[in-house]
């Protein structure tokens, strides 16, 4: 079992995206002139585990649009095959791709890939919603087109204390849990290491570890509430196994990987 982080350019994101205000307040500060803070990675996960390739998000491409919150720097060069090569694989020899939500730094590097993009159908649901494409005209966003997306039920149960869970992997040591909060179908992969870690591939449960920790809901979070009931199952998971969190845009993310810093 090797877990290997690519990345896909960075993001600039304003102060308040990463700390917004409660109610209406945070919602108006994402559109007004603000403070931003230093780049962020736009990571994606490659875990190699007996023969097979899994795929875990596929990152951003150079056609993104910036939003009035964020700010992309990502080149031609940076887009997912490259980021692939950097660890000695290629786009065409992928046996399974997952992505944790249908945002356009998650999902917009899928039309590199040639398997079925497997996404939560929780997800698949809000994103084709009349709200879920509203959101993508406005933030100039579109689903990418000519991508095989499979939705896929978590009909595996409870895992740890997540509400459901999907294995991807016969042995179960790579599953899809349920992470709803950042978008209404998020999900994170936990995949289980020859140490028996739990790596907890968090795709934008939350921004970072600070904000797991700080139980603070993010700006875009449909539902506060919901999302902070997220926070703490992972946080409760973390009691209960030995856990190593690695959101997608946490500059920290690949030291926790490499040090298997636990939560
Ligand atoms: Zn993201």
């Amino acid at each position: 079992m090797r877990i290997h982080a690519l990345q896909t350019g960075t993001a600039e994101l304003k102060q308040a995206f990463l700390h917004p205000r409660r109610g209406l307040a945070g919602r108006l500060g994402l559109l007004l002139p603000g403070a931003w803070v230093p780049s962020v990675p736009i990571h994606a996960w490659l875990i190699e585990h007996e023969g097979r390739r899994i795929l875990v998000d596929t990152g951003e491409t150079a056609t993104v649009k910036d939003l009035p919150f964020a700010r992309y720097n990502v080149a031609a060069g940076d887009e997912l095959p490259h980021a692939l090569a950097q660890v000695g694989a290629s786009a065409d020899d992928l046996d399974t791709v997952v992505v944790t939500h249908l945002h356009s730094d998650h999902a917009d590097g899928a039309v590199h890939v040639n398997a079925p993009v497997l996404v939560s159908e929780a997800e698949w649901r809000a994103a084709n919603s009349l709200v879920g494409r509203a959101a993508q005209r406005v933030s100039r966003a579109p689903l990418p087109t000519q991508v095989d997306f499979r939705p896929i039920a978590l009909d595996d149960g409870p895992f740890g204390t997540f509400a459901a869970n999907r294995r991807l992997t016969d042995d179960g040591r790579v599953r899809a849990v349920f992470t709803p909060g950042h978008t209404p179908g998020h999900i994170s992969i936990i995949v289980i290491d020859d140490d028996g870690h739990h790596v907890l591939l968090g795709g934008d449960a939350t921004d970072s570890l600070e904000q797991l920790h700080s139980r603070r809901p993010d700006a875009v979070a449909p539902n506060p509430r919901l999302h902070v009931e997220t926070i703490d199952r992972i946080l409760a998971h973390g009691r209960q196994n030995p856990t190593v969190y690695l959101p997608s845009h946490d500059r920290q993310s690949v030291a926790r990987l490499e040090a298997r810093t636990l939560l």
